[in-house]
């Protein structure tokens, strides 16, 4: 009977929620690897869609493809990222309700490409005008922009994005699209200065040195080998061979001219990376009395000239620092050391700064001119869940952000959907499944959990150190069930002077982290003389970056944390208040080679992005939900009896109309208060019965 109206591919089956009632995961394994060797990435459980990387360009994503999904059922294609587009964009004008697409996924998983994917598709589907190509074309242009600024090569992935990205594309009542809005999440500044062994910084600096021409890196005083630049050759791998950093270039100063950006702009931009790059080779050298002063004077020449600052100020910022004793500012001497840090703070900052400050000029160009804007589809595409050989406070941050879109899925799908249905007064057999609370908890409760901690110590400056943060957490949250620290992990071979690490059981692992740097990384404080430098730029990207009210306020700003914290719940709510879409990415192989289907590695991914339960739950759920009234109100011309009024309560008027039209028992429950449908096809069949 499905397979009436179900197309079904060459291999496997094309929703799992079709195997057999009794799937176990070795048949959920099997169908998957069946299909990821036909190069069938994609796979529905009901209406989520897990996709597997496939690392090879397929070609099913043609502008032929994407119109062949325009419009159509979902389960009537074989399953597609264009098909939760559609799906989307469809519910969204029909019912002018907000939606959401999640995508979510380690890191390398396929993230990035989905949200590409499912952005392209909006662009060439839906309709347009003359007057709106250009929004249409910034839209597009954004993504180049900022993975140049915000992506970097990593071992885990050669295009990895180092930001977590929300964008709202804004549609009118015609749905087209007539806008767009971006929310960017904590950059990886940490990169700027410093990259692991196989590890690049972001690719712009490589970009600029490998695309930009003569005239304009002799007007930045660049050479344009990167073996040259301090902060680039730490990862010792300027080059990979997948990207095309030339090319890239080309694509992202195309981008700059569609996104409005002005000859000055971009003037002061280029000024800015080649400041990050000449900071980069500042040395310093101790003289007679241990202080520090800088070794050669060409490159901080070069800052000065091109970030508009003053050159013996700058020189005085780097090598001293400005403490304001009761009315009077004294400067104290810097050693090397400390100048080199100061160095690399300004360096952070001002790629930091500058990135926020993209964000928002693209925001600007993206801005919906148009009043009668109606609905909007959000994207969320952020960093994927990490675990590297040492792990530092930005891996807590992301593994954290990651932890907490889990707990999002888990609340929109496995709870409310349960909850529902007792709610309803739906007979239902309770499907178990691990709850994450416990782990956001950990890290996210006030005064008790590790980002509070973590803030207590910073406001303890000069008293607290990394190691006093580790001995607060083993005294505060010690005894969790997911929280360990080297001492209770192998206290027979901790050495006192070792014990630097903390570990969390994660939803999706272990993760040891090394708490060098945490107290600094999330204070993230700019010497004060530093900011004053900053602050009266001639450079106007940078005088907006700094301003100077920021010297006024007393106060001390949040730390980086809790910032962070603030910001995923802010986006939670944004979401929460949205209807949803899963995509769930899977990588398939550690050597992001094509073909490699790792099944430890999958199994693994299986397990922790909840996926059977997911099935089990879908399996005997129910894929649509509508309350009485919006059901009646929308298909009651498909019965003689509710058309045009239907005069009694709302549910007597369901059950009639649903009787009329067929609905066979089996394929739907009445709740209290709402119709639960079984399958998609049963509400496609009455909305196809509807429109024509
Ligand atoms: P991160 O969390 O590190 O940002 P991600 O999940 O965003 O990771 P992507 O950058 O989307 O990962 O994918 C990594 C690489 O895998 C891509 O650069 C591309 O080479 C390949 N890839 C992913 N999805 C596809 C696809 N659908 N078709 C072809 N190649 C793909
Ligand atoms: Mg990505």
């Amino acid at each position: 009977m499905e397979g009436a109206l179900i197309a079904r591919d060459k291999v496997g089956i094309q929703d799992f929620v079709l195997l057999d009632p009794h799937t176990s995961e070795s048949a959920f394994m099997d169908n998957l690897r069946k299909r990821y060797q036909e190069d069938l990435i994609y796979t529905y459980i009901g209406t989520l869609l897990v996709s597997v990387n496939p690392y090879k360009e397929l070609d099913i994503y043609t502008e032929k493809q994407m119109k062949l999904y325009r419009g159509v059922n979902f389960f009537e294609l074989p399953p597609h990222v264009y098909a939760i587009a559609d799906n989307a964009y469809r519910v969204m004008c029909a019912e002018c309700n907000n939606q959401f697409i999640l995508i979510s996924g380690e890191s390398g998983a396929g993230k990035t490409e989905a949200s590409k994917k499912i952005l392209q598709y909006f662009a060439v589907t839906c309709p347009t005008t003359e007057q709106l190509q250009i929004v249409r074309d910034r839209l597009l242009l954004s993504n180049p922009v900022l993975e140049a600024f915000g992506n970097a090569k990593t071992l885990r992935n050669d295009n990895s994005s180092r930001f977590g990205k929300y964008m709202d594309i804004q549609f009118d009542f015609k749905g087209c699209a007539v806008g767009g809005h971006i929310l960017s999440y904590l950059i990886e500044k940490s990169r700027v200065v410093h990259q692991n062994r196989g590890e690049r910084n972001f690719h712009i600096f490589y970009q600029l040195l490998e695309g930009g021409d003569e005239e304009l890196l002799k007007s930045l005083g660049l050479e344009r080998n990167p073996r040259k630049y301090m902060y680039l050759i730490q990862g010792k791998c300027a080059k990979v061979s997948s990207v095309n950093d030339r090319n890239d270039w080309r694509i992202v100063c195309k981008a700059f001219s569609v996104i409005d950006f002005t000859e000055k702009d971009l003037e002061n931009l280029y000024g800015i990376i080649a400041s990050v790059l000449h900071l980069g080779n500042i040395r310093f050298e101790e003289d007679s009395n241990g202080h520090s002063i800088i070794r050669n004077g060409t490159q901080i020449k070069w800052i000065s000239k091109l970030l508009g600052v003053h050159l013996s100020l700058l020189q005085e910022a780097l090598t001293n620092r400005k403490i304001e004793a009761r009315s009077e500012e004294v400067l104290t001497p810097l050693n090397t050391d400390l100048s080199g840090c100061a160095r690399d703070a300004v360096a952070k900052a001002i790629y930091g700064r500058t990135f926020t400050w993209l964000v928002n000029k693209i925001n600007t160009s993206l801005a919906n001119k148009d009043p009668s804007r109606k609905t909007v589809i959000g994207l969320l595409d952020i960093y994927g869940f990490e675990v590297l050989s040492t792990n530092s406070f930005e891996q807590f941050c992301i593994n954290y952000c990651n932890e907490k879109l889990q707990q999002l899925l888990i609340e929109m799908t496995l709870k409310a959907e349960q909850e529902e249905y007792e709610q309803e007064g739906i007979e239902w057999e309770p499907v178990p499944y691990f709850n994450n609370k416990i782990i956001c908890e950990l890290v996210e409760q006030k005064h008790k959990g590790i980002v509070s901690i973590l803030d207590e110590e910073c406001l303890r400056p000069g008293e607290a150190t990394d190691l006093s943060f580790l001995e607060k957490l083993e005294e505060k949250v010690g005894d969790h069930a997911h929280f360990l620290t080297r001492k209770l992990a192998d206290q027979k071979t901790r050495k006192s002077i070792d014990w630097v690490d903390f570990r969390l059981l994660h939803y999706a692992g272990e993760v040891t982290y090394c708490a060098v740097g945490f107290l600094e990384k999330n204070n993230d404080l700019l010497y004060r003389n530093l900011k004053e430098v900053l602050c009266n730029s001639k450079n106007s990207i940078i005088r907006e970056c700094f301003l100077s009210v920021e010297l006024d306020n007393r106060r001390r700003p949040e730390t980086v944390a809790t910032q962070f914290k603030n910001s995923l719940t802010s986006l939670i709510e944004i979401l929460m208040s949205k209807e949803p879409s899963y995509v769930r990415c899977i990588k398939p192989n550690e050597d992001k080679e094509p073909g490699k289907f790792n099944e430890h590695l999958i199994k693994h991914q299986v397990k922790y992005l909840g996926l059977m339960e997911h099935l089990r739950v879908r399996r005997a759920g129910f894929a649509y939900r509508r309350k009485y009234e919006m059901f009646l109100q929308r298909y009651k011309s498909l019965c003689p009896e509710t058309w045009p009024q239907w005069h009694g309560p709302a549910a007597e008027g369901v059950e009639r109309l649903i009787k009329y039209i067929g609905y066979r028992p089996e394929d739907y429950k009445l709740g209290r208060t709402k119709i639960f449908i079984r399958f998609p096809r049963t509400l496609f069949a009455t909305e196809d019965a509807f429109e024509s």
